[in-house]
């Protein structure tokens, strides 16, 4: 599943292609995605040029001056920049043609993910109650340390949610906790100021170095069978359940928290 620095490898990747053009035309294959395809959306985008290319959360936001287009991944969604005449695939569900004569198209197997659409001056109810980029200046330990006081919730519980902090997945949440050394099940509450700065820390280390490397695959998001953007992760507990902890050789323990599947080393992790 794309977490957040695969949606940031792909805005990354298409916004080159995208800012100061002009959308020509949607060609929409399949409207009933995670939601349907706003009727506003197919009314407005067309003609509008793109300014800007940003993500929130894992949301990637192209904005024009009648408002902005929301897309997001879902489950198994891609983006990819193609030349105009490339024959769509059967679960190629939208292309946006652009007036460089290329186009933005998106392919979703399972079709959790979406378009949908924000008129200028307003905010996407789906966007309202996010809490603060985990790469952005309001994200560090004291602000995690202030939050989390009197929440008895598990601190992994509490780092994957999303009015807490936007885009720290299973995965990233399952080895952040690894590098800091927090036990997952810890209560929210009882992880200490100088903690949660590690933790902080870990997040931005391990969400940027990801980014880095999704970097390498830029290429392929105008490659027509290129498979974008999903890397390889090197990862330290995260589906590594009964093999040896890197640090202490201990068999990582395997455990389901809040329905999600948490991975983690009960040695290194307190
Ligand atoms: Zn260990």
């Amino acid at each position: 599943m794309p977490e957040l620095p695969e949606v940031e490898t792909t805005r990354r990747g298409i916004a080159p292609y995208l800012i100061g053009r002009r959308v020509v035309a949607l060609a929409i294959r399949q409207p009933r995605l995670r939601w349907p395809i706003p009727q506003t959306l197919r009314r407005t985008l067309p003609g509008q040029q793109i300014e800007n290319v940003e993500r929130r959360a894992k949301y990637i936001l192209a904005h024009t001056a009648a408002g902005s287009a929301l897309l997001h991944l879902g489950m198994s969604g891609s983006l990819r920049i193609l030349e105009r005449d490339t024959p769509p695939g059967k679960h190629d569900h939208y292309d946006w043609q652009l007036d460089s004569g290329r186009i933005l198209r998106f392919t979703d197997p399972r079709r959790f993910g979406s378009l949908l659409w924000q008129k200028a001056g307003t905010t996407h109810d789906l966007l309202v109650d996010l809490g603060p980029e985990p790469l952005g200046d309001a994200f560090d330990g004291d602000y995690l340390w202030q939050l989390s006081r009197g929440r008895g919730v598990a601190v992994k519980l509490f780092l994957m949610d999303q009015k807490i902090v936007v885009g720290v997945g299973n995965i990233y949440a399952s080895e952040a906790l690894f590098a800091a050394g927090i036990h997952p099940r810890r209560a929210a509450s009882a992880v200490s100021r100088a903690r949660y700065q590690r933790l902080a820390d870990e997040v931005r280390r391990i969400l940027a170095h990801a980014i880095t490397r999704g970097g390498t695959t830029l290429r392929d998001f105008i490659s027509p069978d290129g498979e974008p953007g999903y890397f390889e992760q090197e990862l330290f507990v995260y589906g590594r359940a009964g093999e040896p902890c890197r640090v202490c050789r201990t068999p990582i323990r395997a455990i389901v928290l809040g329905q999600r599947s948490t991975f983690f080393c009960a040695v290194c992790q307190k």
